[in-house]
């Protein structure tokens, strides 16, 4: 039995959460596990119900659970200056990562052979295979140091310190070779070593932690040929583990890829094993209500919650497959739609995976 909290929250999120609980049915019942849903209030319906948009009711109920499975947060672009939603997305997202310490963020990409007409690199550089993970500190480096702008001999000075502890690599190093060992077993470690000391540190540690996963390969490797080798050959990259700053970059460029936000899922763990799934896009509110939103993004979530929280691998699995032949077949919905292949809505494409699993 696996107690899930289920924030769906704003826009597409309750409506691809709904198309995801159907497939997690659907295991449950191939597998003979429970999934007890927990719903509770997230972002400008929470808001619209308790005034907050993170209250405390969501927080003991996920405080109850073995894992969140996140929709998505936030109102219409043209309506953000509105008391609702003005600081939804800040204080749901920021106020549940803060509630529960999330050290490690997970941000797959995967470019699947027959969307490679939307990944935007070049055909030879698609067909090598693109499926890799970016495996980000999360609270730590530069953005939790010091940050001030004074003034120094009569000139304004900007200064961030940026601080890595050994005990936030180890945590952080560990998360990234234990994912390895869930997935092809390669690991590239991602520093500023021939400059920076926090990277030096960061260097040492993981050759320290990788005498613990011997099945694992890895290499080092500089921040600024990491970006370039994610365009020029990221086929290479399996999992890419890095500190705060970097990480943010590097899954930002690697989340472009794909193609579609509505195939990006993501994760984000801490120390107790604790986590949070969540598709990397928002509440995508111009298609909201329309029956059109691509559920992947939120099914991959909840896959990669039944692989990292649950350690049911086989079950992940069968899921990711049969994404992969649903596309394959040639279903589609809007946004990854191309002609000679079959548009469908939300429900139709959920309707397809199921059928695949
Ligand atoms: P967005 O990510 O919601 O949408 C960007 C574009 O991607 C839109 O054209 C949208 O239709 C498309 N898209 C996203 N998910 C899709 C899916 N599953 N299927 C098909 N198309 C999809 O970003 P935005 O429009 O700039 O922001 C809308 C709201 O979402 C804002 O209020 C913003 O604050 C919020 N937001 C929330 C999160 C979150 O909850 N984690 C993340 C980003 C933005």
């Amino acid at each position: 039995m696996y107690k899930i909290s289920i924030l769906s929250g704003d826009g597409i999120g309750p409506e691809v959460m709904e198309q995801t609980l159907r497939i997690l049915d659907k295991i449950a019942a191939k597998y003979n596990h429970q999934f007890e849903y927990k719903p509770a209030f997230i972002g400008g319906v929470a808001y619209d119900k308790f005034g907050k948009h993170f209250p405390d009711e969501t927080k003991e109920i996920c405080q109850n659970s073995d894992a969140i499975l996140f929709g998505s947060v936030g109102g219409p672009v043209s309506k953000l200056h509105e008391p609702k939603w003005a600081t939804c997305e800040r204080d749901a997202l920021l106020g549940i990562r803060k509630t529960f310490n999330f050290h490690c963020n997970l941000r797959p990409a995967k470019v699947y052979p027959e969307l490679a007409n939307i990944c935007p690199l070049k055909k030879e550089i698609v067909d090598q295979g693109i499926d890799l993970i970016v495996v980000r500190e999360l609270l730590g480096g530069l953005y939790f140091g010091k940050h001030e702008i004074l003034e120094e001999n009569g000139q304004r000075l900007g200064r961030d310190i940026m601080e890595y502890r050994e005990e936030q690599i180890k945590l952080i190093a560990h998360d990234g070779f234990k994912i390895a060992q869930k997935r092809s077993k390669h690991l590239t470690s991602v520093d500023k070593a021939n400059v920076l000391d926090c990277s030096k540190l960061w260097r040492q540690i993981i050759e320290e932690v990788a005498k613990e996963y011997k099945d694992v390969q890895y290499n080092h490797m500089l921040v600024d040929n990491a970006a370039m080798q994610l365009i020029k050959n990221p086929a290479q990259f399996d999992v890419i583990l890095t500190e705060n700053t970097f990480g943010d970059i590097l899954s930002d460029s690697a989340a472009v890829l794909p193609g579609s936000l509505g195939l990006m899922a993501s994760a984000s763990l801490n120390k107790d094993d604790f986590s949070m799934y969540e598709p990397s896009g928002g509440s995508a509110q111009d298609i909201a209500g329309k029956g059109i939103a691509n559920p992947i993004a939120q099914i991959l979530s909840a896959a990669m919650m039944l692989k990292y929280s649950f350690n049911l691998l086989k079950e992940a699995n069968v899921i990711e497959n049969a994404v992969n032949k649903t596309l394959k077949d040639g279903f589609r919905t809007s946004d990854i739609y191309s002609d000679g292949t079959k548009k469908v809505g939300s429900k139709e494409m959920t309707d397809e995976i199921l059928e695949r699993i």
